[in-house]
């Protein structure tokens, strides 16, 4: 019989490709805390309806994504395949605006989407994502944009793009959208088969379309940036401004609007320059709509999502794993030895040394090699000789030099043996 492998769209991250994962996570809860964003985690699934209406039928995600099923009470539950409708479900439910002023939360999390798995897009995915609720402020739109920016230049990166729009409100999109099918209109033909039957039920989203022939319609195509309303025109003017003031640089890219209907005003995406085909690491903006749309108070929002596995795949691409190596590497041989090797390593855990015990039970040469490997600082060694007189060996990797120590002087932080190490952990050119 066949080993079972991974479902189609899914995939294990292994070990080393964890460590970069942990990075991103400690990252960027580390730089949201200090701009004052709390953590929120919502279920896996919500009632299908929730997606249906917070993102919209005539989306991709909803009409032909989702992992829609029925459970043992026939009720229809969908896999969410994104964090805000989720999110702001909970803020309605549990009163979060009561807590009065402006809220501010994060997520991340597995995400499900039913699409044609390939380099960076996946069934299960996972996303990192931020919404600030409860301002309109422009100055909320600039200050989640600089924090995804913040993330990404923490990680190392650059090489990225803000590209920017503004998609009005929704009385700027309707006359927006019929000056769009009044130009789409005669290439109808030409279109790839989903923007033409977009181009009754979204004509907005044809300019998303990745199809070459129509993306060469849509560039001539006019501009929902000369339909906006004087209050739209001036929250996005004020965007801009602030963005210079920032000295975030950023690109005019009217054919940014999304996948999503509730977006209004601020929308933009943060591409790589070091990605191939599936460029956009963060896509986000602004989303007055949804918070009635989903049943709660007039709330104006805005926030992002960035997607883990395209940033992983950059940092792969341009960055070592990060190591990952213990302090102390124990090594023993010999039943009296092993059991004070196993002691002594809880005991020199608890004092906040990193440890790791060989268990091989191999002879000491094979030991000592893995020693080296590993990438420890120190090696352990406890023998019969050891074991008698309560002692071990100390083995400092980078100079081989030896000496012997009692057990007992290798766990008060004040012993010398203990200062060298955090002294040599602690040096950046070790
Ligand atoms: P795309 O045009 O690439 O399909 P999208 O508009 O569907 O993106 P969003 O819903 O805005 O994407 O999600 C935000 C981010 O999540 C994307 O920019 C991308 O990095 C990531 N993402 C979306 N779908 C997937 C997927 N199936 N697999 C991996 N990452 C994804
Ligand atoms: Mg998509």
């Amino acid at each position: 019989m066949g080993a079972i492998q991974a479902t189609r769209g899914t995939r294990d991250i292994l070990p080393d490709e964890v460590r970069y994962w942990q990075r991103v996570e400690s990252i960027a809860r580390d730089l949201l805390q200090r701009a004052a964003y709390r953590e929120i985690r919502t279920p896996l699934f919500e009632q299908t309806d929730l997606f249906e209406r917070g993102i919209g039928e005539a989306t991709d995600v909803v009409g032909k994504e989702m992992y829609t099923f029925k459970d043992r009470g026939d009720r229809s539950l969908t896999l969410r395949p994104e964090g805000t409708a989720g999110a702001v479900r909970a803020y309605i439910e549990h009163n979060l605006q009561a807590q009065g002023g402006v809220q501010r939360l994060w997520y991340t999390g597995a995400m499900f989407r039913y699409e044609r798995p390939q380099a960076g897009r996946q069934r299960q995915f996972h996303q990192l994502g931020i919404e600030v609720l409860g301002s309109a402020d422009p100055r909320a739109d600039v200050e989640v944009m600089s924090i995804a920016i913040d993330i990404l230049h923490s990680l190392g990166l650059t090489n990225l793009y803000l590209d920017l729009n503004s998609v009005g409100n929704a009385s700027d999109r309707q006359s927006y959208r019929q000056a769009l099918v009044d130009y789409l209109t005669p290439y109808q033909a030409d279109l790839d088969p989903d923007s033409q039957t977009r181009l009754t039920r979204n004509p907005l989203r044809i300019l998303d379309s990745k199809d070459p022939r129509t993306q060469e319609i849509t560039q001539n195509a006019p501009s929902i940036l000369h339909h906006l309303s004087p209050a739209s025109q001036q929250h996005f003017d004020r965007v801009q401004q602030l963005l210079s003031d920032l000295s975030i640089p950023y690109q005019l890219n009217f054919r940014l609007v999304r996948g999503l209907d509730y977006y209004t005003h601020t929308a933009f995406e943060i591409q790589s320059a070091d990605l191939g085909a599936q460029a956009t690491v963060c896509g986000g903006g602004r989303y007055d709509g949804l918070v009635t749309e989903l049943g709660g108070p007039d709330t104006p929002a805005v926030g992002w999502a960035i997607g883990l596995e395209r940033l992983i795949l950059l940092l792969q691409k341009l960055q070592p794993v990060p190591t990952s190596a213990p302090d102390i590497y124990l090594i023993s041989r010999g039943d009296a030895a092993e059991a004070q090797a196993l002691l002594l390593a809880q005991r020199l855990r608890q004092t906040g040394l990193a440890v790791e015990l060989d268990l091989s039970g191999s002879a000491f040469g094979k030991q000592f090699k893995r020693a080296d490997r590993s990438g420890a600082i120190v090696c352990l060694v406890l023998g019969d000789a050891e074991a008698e007189t309560n002692t071990v060996q100390v083995k400092w990797l980078a100079t081989a030099e030896q000496e012997s120590i009692a057990q007992a002087d290798l766990l008060s932080p004040s012993a010398a043996f203990y200062q060298r190490l955090t002294q040599i952990s602690q040096d950046p050119n070790y």
